[in-house]
């Protein structure tokens, strides 16, 4: 219900969609398609026995590919793409000083949050569609074509750790850009640990494998997005470059890393100072709107550039989707687990990805172009609260 769909933190448990997605995989008019988001494949372990923050997405994607999704993706190839699109909205504001600070969307408990309870910041929020939308919309359009699938015959699932996502998938028309729905089904990481067990697949003894190509490559700044700061991080080495035209010599920001509510950096970009605030958990959002809000109301310039805000505390992988009994040691091991998986990437800037590169030059053209705003990128709306 409502309530489920808006709690940021899982409280409540999700509305159980798993049945819809046993029955798109046995009807055979569909092609049932699959992605990960960054946060589940650190997670997953935990029903299954694992150490906290093991990385199995190996493991994740035979098994999807077992219980019979036709094509597996993955949703932190589409965090590099929402990168290059933010990146360079970024850049393009900061430019003109246009709309200051910057402010991240992919988090739809937040995007509620801020239509209903802060709507004179609207136009801080960055355009830019979540990761899973974007992978969702590319599945619809460019690999259709590509695999000569009828879109509408795609039944795109996405598991996340989230329980907001299953409002984000319809939350405005323009998750519906293709003239399909981007998603079909959001599932939690709780309700696929669920299916991978009904299956009988033997979770710990299947083989590895890799995602489909070309929706499954991701970069070492993709995956850091299940962590508070991650997004900001990735947006960092893509916008160094988009400012300066060269490459980063070292990519971590570690100063945008660790659990402390409200982080704050100033990030030396060849000589031009940006200044990044990081925010999770709602109560100290609130508490850094508030602080924003008020340099607005009394004409000031803003104190940040660019700010990142995720409703969970820790980010995705402390969602409310996500097994339960989070705490702070667990969210540390979790987010361990991604940093692992982005040190070890070969890419490391979403910019660099070499899939990335070609979805734009085949289908896309440049990021902010019309197909790319077209497709993939979202418009707010101030939304009704109602007291007594
Ligand atoms: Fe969902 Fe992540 Fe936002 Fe939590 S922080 S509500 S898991 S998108």
């Amino acid at each position: 219900g409502q309530c489920s769909n808006h709690c940021p933190v899982g409280a409540i448990v999700e509305h159980d969609e798993t049945q819809k997605v046993w029955d798109a995989l046995s009807n055979p008019d569909l092609f049932p398609v699959v992605q990960i988001a960054p946060a589940v494949r650190v997670s997953i372990g935990e029903a299954f026995g694992y150490p906290i923050g093991t990385n199995l997405t190996g493991k994740l994607i035979s098994s999807l590919k077992k219980l019979g999704f036709k094509g597996v993706f993955d949703t932190n190839m589409g965090a590099d793409m929402t990168i290059m699109e933010e990146g360079n909205e970024f850049v393009h504001r900061f430019k003109k000083k246009d709309n200051m600070p910057l402010i991240t969307s992919c988090c739809p408990a937040w995007v509620d949050f801020l239509e209903k309870f802060h709507s004179d910041m609207l136009d801080n929020f960055s355009t830019c569609k979540s990761p899973h939308e974007i992978i969702g919309v590319l599945s619809k359009t460019y690999y259709a074509k590509k695999h000569n699938v009828d879109p509408s015959k795609i039944f795109m699932v996405s598991i996340m750790p989230c329980t907001a996502k299953k409002y984000e998938i319809h939350r405005s028309e323009e998750m519906f850009a293709s003239g399909h729905q981007d998603i079909d089904i959001s599932l939690t990481t709780r309700e696929l640990a669920r299916m991978i067990k009904q299956s009988g697949i033997d979770f710990k003894n299947i083989e590895d494998q890799k995602a489909d190509s070309i929706l499954g490559a991701y970069s070492g700044a993709g995956t850091i997005f299940g962590a508070t700061g991650g997004v900001m991080e990735a947006a960092l080495r893509t916008a160094y470059h988009v400012i300066t035209g060269k490459e980063l010599s070292k990519v971590e920001f570690k100063q945008v890393r660790g659990l402390k509510g409200i982080k704050e950096a100033n990030i030396d970009i060849d000589g031009t100072t940006v200044r990044v605030a990081i925010a999770h958990g709602l109560a100290n959002v609130d508490h850094l709107l508030k602080e924003i809000e008020k340099t607005k109301a009394e004409g000031k310039p803003s104190p940040y550039d660019f700010v990142e805000v995720m409703a969970c505390e820790g980010g995705c992988v402390g969602g409310g989707g996500q097994p339960y009994g989070v705490t702070d040691e667990l969210r540390k091991k979790r987010a361990a687990g991604l940093y692992k998986d982005d040190e070890s990437s070969k890419v490391r800037c979403s910019h660099l990805n070499p899939a990335v590169i070609q979805v734009y030059k085949e289908f896309v053209g440049e990021p902010l172009g019309p197909q790319a705003h077209k497709l993939f990128h979202n418009k707010y709306t101030k939304r009704k609260t109602y007291k007594k």
